[in-house]
């Protein structure tokens, strides 16, 4: 017989036979009655066995198993007025596929009471749960949304190296790595390799991992995180937030679309942003009306947050940075910059601008940073030969999922997260 799903078999007609594959996701002895309900990937079922009509021997072992076990059940579908579902299985057999043994290390059911260390470290078994799983079929919502909305753009995706002989952004929190006989380091970002695309294919994405060496340990940053990337070639900052906007919406809607009853058991109410510009000088301004104080060329968490205050369901741009506080590949605008923020509930969601194509530009602004040009060759002269101006961004993926379903730490959205603490599983 072949294996149906637990949705289409909630479809049949009373009496079809069935043979359904799945967990146990709870059970209960009435002693007359006994109950297991059933799940897989695509919904869950109760199963019932009535002494003295089901088969002794089934209505026996159905007090035997232990919960999250996968089993094979042959039965036939019942209409029923108690199960929530309107549809029940009267088993025929039960055959154990996998044995969970006892007692489970950490608790999968809907409502678990597990602390998060302990549903990362035995991410397996919690991955059986609602939660974990609603918040990952988002995830995976979100990423084949970025991938649909960039194609339907005419957008060409790109791999890049993890594996990198000279730091990528020139900052310090880098992992260095034995590569042979030499030192070579994690990639922070794809910046380089993105820009050299957007400089011949004109129009390219990645979802790229990012490795960070910072050695803070918040609630919004990994050491290991993965960010969906754009460049775009004959074009500026403007521009590419108008993209970004309407990726971010696209992104929301498929969620709303595809999702809605994951956001339901996770009791979220998402809606598709605003958007708004703000130059850095009038937050600036803002903020000092708030009385929040900011770093002359940054925003401070508290500023983010306020930001997402002032401002609910909004995404803000914040525009014209003063270019002290941009990378050096950041196109200068007099003490500006043509780079950007996008802070979204209060929080940076984004970081992109319209980048230098001239290397002459490129080299003084790297001295301005207090970097050598010679340490940048290769990348300084990929821009001699027919580069165009280009600009892109970065949205950080563990972020926004956070961000769309309410949740507050970002080890919670990533499945197998990397922290100062954590390398395993
Ligand atoms: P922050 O100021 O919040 O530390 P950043 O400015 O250092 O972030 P960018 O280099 O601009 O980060 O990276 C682009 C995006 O990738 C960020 O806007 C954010 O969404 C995400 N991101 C960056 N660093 C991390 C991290 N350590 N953990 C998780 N997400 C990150
Ligand atoms: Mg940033």
């Amino acid at each position: 017989m072949e294996r149906t799903l637990i949705k289409d078999a909630l479809q049949k007609k009373e009496n079809t036979k069935v043979l359904l594959k799945g967990w146990i996701h709870d059970s209960r002895d009435l002693k007359k009655v006994r109950f297991i309900v059933l799940k897989d990937r695509t919904g869950r079922i109760q199963i019932t066995g009535i002494n003295g009509k089901t088969a002794s021997t089934v209505f026996d072992e159905m007090t035997s198993f232990t919960r999250e076990s996968a089993i094979e059940v042959v039965g036939t579908i019942q209409d029923s007025k108690q199960a929530k579902s309107g549809k029940e299985l009267l088993p025929e057999s039960i055959t154990i596929i996998a044995k969970a043994e006892e007692p489970l290390p950490v608790d999968a059911s809907d409502y678990s009471k597990s602390d998060l260390a302990n549903r990362i470290d035995n991410r397996f078994l919690d991955l059986h749960s609602k939660k974990a799983q609603s918040i990952f079929r988002v995830q995976s919502t979100i990423l084949q949304a970025f991938r649909e909305f960039m194609t339907k753009n005419e957008t060409i995706e790109a791999i890049f190296p993890a594996i990198i002989g000279a730091s990528s952004e020139g900052g310090t929190d880098v992992f260095e790595i034995k590569y042979f006989e030499k030192s070579a380091y994690l990639s922070q970002s794809c910046q380089l390799y993105k820009q050299m695309l957007a400089c011949s294919m004109e129009k390219v994405f990645a979802i790229f991992t990012a490795w960070r060496a910072e050695k803070h340990n918040t609630l919004r940053h990994l050491n290991e995180s993965r960010q969906l990337d754009y460049e775009e070639a004959f074009a500026d900052d403007k521009d590419v937030m108008k993209v970004l906007a309407e990726c971010m919406k696209y992104m929301i809607q498929r969620v709303l679309d595809q999702n809605s009853e994951e956001l339901e058991f996770l009791k979220v109410n998402l809606k598709i942003p605003k958007t708004k510009y703000l130059t850095f000088d009038e937050v600036a301004k803002l903020m000092k009306k708030e009385k929040i104080k900011i770093p002359e060329h940054d925003l401070s968490g508290e500023a983010e947050k306020k930001l997402g205050d002032l401002f609910p369901d909004t995404i803000v741009f914040v525009t014209d940075w003063p270019i002290k506080g941009k990378p050096f590949y950041i196109m200068p605008d007099g003490e500006n910059s043509k780079g950007f923020d996008a802070i979204w509930k209060g929080l940076e969601i984004s970081s992109g601008g319209q980048r230098i194509h001239e290397p002459e530009l490129l080299k003084k602004q790297l001295k301005a940073n207090g970097m050598d040009p010679k340490n940048f060759k290769e990348y300084i002269n990929s821009f001699k030969y027919g580069a165009p101006p280009h600009a892109g961004w970065a949205l950080g993926l563990e972020r926004i999922t956070m961000l769309m379903l309410g949740i507050e730490n970002i080890r919670e959205v990533t499945l197998f997260p990397r922290d100062r603490d954590r390398l395993s599983p």
